[in-house]
């Protein structure tokens, strides 16, 4: 997997508004929030997406996703968030290192756009 925007600011190569971290993952503010809270997390192992997950993995993605889940609560938005992670070009991806967008604090339309 090459380098993205993510892996340098894992290696603190560029800043980001870093919100919790700890040995498995990262988490950070969007730079273009899409909602009030609206941050990403994501894990240190460079995996570009769920495609590339592997079984070994699994117990980094549950991680992740109790980790969001937690700070969505410690943001005052426990009970009502959304979480996606865009799967691919065509999905929306733009960032090719695996990423859960966690998003709050508005009404979400389905089925997603
Ligand atoms: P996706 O389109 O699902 O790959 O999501 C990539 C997300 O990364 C977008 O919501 C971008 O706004 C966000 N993003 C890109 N660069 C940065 C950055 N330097 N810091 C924080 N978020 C970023």
């Amino acid at each position: 997997m090459t380098d993205t925007i993510f892996s340098k600011i894992i290696a603190r190569e560029i800043p980001a508004d870093i919100i919790y971290e700890d040995d498995l993952c990262l988490a950070f503010n969007d730079i273009v929030p899409q909602a009030p809270m609206h941050f990403l997390i994501i894990p240190k192992k460079p995996i570009v997406n769920i495609s590339d997950a592997e079984s070994e993995d699994k117990t980094l993605l549950g991680h992740m996703i109790l980790k969001a889940g937690e700070i969505a609560a410690e943001q005052g938005h426990g009970d009502n968030f959304r979480l996606v992670t865009n799967n691919g070009e065509t999905a929306g991806q733009t960032v090719f290192h695996l990423h859960l967008h966690v998003l709050a604090g508005r009404a979400f339309a389905w089925p997603p756009g």
